[in-house]
């Protein structure tokens, strides 16, 4: 049984409307919500590492009562529902209110060893921030959040988590692509789960609205649960605090771009506090190599959120974060310190992260044009992000032949055109591994322990969801279980860690993706 303590609706002000109809939410952070039922709920899958840390245990989480309240069906003692109110920056540009328009918490729980924990169904109804929307989610897209936040997770990487994957057993109505062409799709609900899921955007919302007073308690609301470490006067705090997400999120941008992963929408209202992944919508794993690359088709003309621009991004919204903050402190400028170490922060972990997925002790001069080229290289010769640097242990200092990295390659082609380049690269990476002077063990297990071996590849994904469509499930768990290690060699799992095959190249789902969820 699940201790509840819900400090968000009990210490922060909550909406007085109870009637649940699309509306600005003026002056409150939080909307009583109830979720809507559903016909037929049943559970596809559901983490066990995250049922275990909740000190859940599985037959709890079979019970009818559990997946009356993973499906917004009914509510376990203690729970209590809303959705909370946010702004954000999308795609540059003020938005103005958004907020949960498809999640609705279940409250915070508390486990065992005190660690607190919010629920949010994703998908269960309309709520007064669902605007034109209905509040729904589809399967595939719920199938993605459910994997790639475990696999996140299991990858070392922050992020928010899900508890569950539930079929609701009802249609829900998408235009795929936008282009008028309506269909009804299965249904889905996934139970997140995040220390917090306050985002930049429930600042922003206050501040642009001049609501100090609410902008002031969101601020020490947070400081007191989410960041109690945190010490000063109040100005000290704000500055401290905001240094504090600065440097998380910079260490997540590295781990982005050290795994390949492409968020796909990173707007305000889609960055998480606490430095977390979060809302897993379009997003998408590099393949072969490009840093122009977006899953997103709405972004497909300007590239805001490919993979190479993320970082930069990243600091533009925590600017805006600033903007919002600075609207309640004497001197605006001491959130300048943070913005400093964020750049700091990233050049500092990109170093020896790529140092080490390089194979390298430590980042030395000159290690800069190597890996640039290294990237050049992956680019104009279409070679598998993933494959290289994991292919690239096993390559030996002596003598190293371009063999072992043959199947990172996409096009022969290419492979044949730029086969003199990756040779005399290989070259130049062997001296500078050989000047480090270490033992191949040491330097392959530090290679290892950063470049993974299995990724939830975009078309490794979708290949679940359409079995998962047809009512078979079993893809879902056999890639989260491969998933669970993904810096080890599986015997037998070789499938899951081969380069995208030529079918999935343009095929919706494995390269494009849009909003539609
Ligand atoms: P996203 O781009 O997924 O981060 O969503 C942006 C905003 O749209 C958030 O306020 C979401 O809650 C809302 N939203 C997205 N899809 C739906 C939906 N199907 N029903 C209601 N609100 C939605
Ligand atoms: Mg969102």
């Amino acid at each position: 049984m699940l201790h509840f303590d819900n400090r968000l609706v009990r210490e922060l002000p909550g909406d007085t409307d109870s009637r649940n109809h699309p509306r600005p939410v003026i002056g409150a952070a939080w909307s009583p919500v109830t979720p809507t039922p559903v016909a037929a709920p049943r559970l596809l899958a559901w983490s066990r590492e995250m049922a275990e840390t909740l000190g859940l245990d599985e037959r709890e989480l079979h019970s009818a009562d559990w997946l009356a309240a993973l499906s917004g069906n009914g509510l376990l003692p203690g729970m209590e529902t809303y959705a909370t109110c946010y702004g954000g920056h999308q795609f540059g540009s003020w938005a103005d209110q958004l907020g949960d328009g498809r999640a609705i918490f279940l409250g915070e729980a508390v486990n065992h060893a005190g660690q607190r924990f919010e629920l949010q169904l994703k998908g269960a109804g309309r709520t007064p921030y669902s605007r034109r929307a209905d509040g729904r989610a589809v399967l595939r897209s719920s199938i993605r959040e459910f994997i790639c936040s475990e696999a996140m997770h299991h990858l070392g990487i922050p992020t928010t988590r899900a508890l569950s994957l539930v079929a609701t057993g009802e249609a829900v109505e998408r235009d795929m692509f936008y282009d008028g062409h309506p269909a009804d799709e299965p249904g889905a609900i996934v139970c997140r789960v995040a220390p917090s899921f306050i985002r930049f955007g429930h600042f922003e919302l206050p501040a642009a609205r001049g609501d100090e007073a609410l902008l002031r308690q969101l601020v020490d609301f947070t400081l007191a649960r989410d960041f109690p470490e945190i010490g000063g006067d109040p100005e000290q705090r704000m500055a401290r605090w905001f240094e504090e997400i600065c440097v998380r999120t910079a260490r997540l941008m590295v781990h982005w771009m050290r795994v390949g992963f492409v968020h796909g929408v990173m707007n305000t209202d889609n960055m998480s506090i606490l430095g977390l992944t979060i809302d897993y919508g379009p997003y998408g794993w590099i393949d072969n190599f490009d840093p122009a690359w977006t899953p997103n088709t709405t972004d497909a003309q300007g590239r805001r959120y490919c993979f190479a621009r993320q970082p930069m991004i990243a600091r533009w919204n925590l600017e805006r974060l600033a903007d919002a903050l600075g609207t309640i402190v004497p001197d605006p400028e001491v959130f300048g310190a943070g913005l400093d170490r964020f750049n700091a922060t990233y050049t500092q972990a990109f170093q020896r992260t790529f140092a080490a997925k390089l194979g390298f002790a430590g980042w030395r001069d000159g290690d800069a044009q190597l890996l640039e080229e290294a990237f050049d290289l992956l680019n104009r010769a279409e070679i598998d992000m993933t494959l290289f640097f994991r292919r690239l242990a096993d390559l030996s200092p002596g003598a190293p032949a371009a063999e072992p990295l043959g199947a990172a390659f996409y096009d022969t082609a290419r492979q044949v055109e730029h086969a003199e380049g990756l040779a005399a690269w290989l070259q130049r990476w062997a001296e500078r591994v050989r000047a480090d002077n270490e033992s191949d063990t040491l330097r392959q297990a530090r290679m290892n322990a950063v470049n993974p071996c299995y990724v939830p590849r975009n078309y490794l994904t979708q290949e679940a969801i359409d079995r998962a469509e047809q009512g078979n499930a079993s893809g879902i768990h056999e890639l989260l279980d491969v998933l669970r290690h993904p810096y080890r060699e599986q015997p037998g799992k070789e499938h899951f860690a081969a380069k995208r095959p030529a079918w999935a190249r343009n095929r919706p789902g494995c390269s494009m993706l849009s909003c539609s969820s």
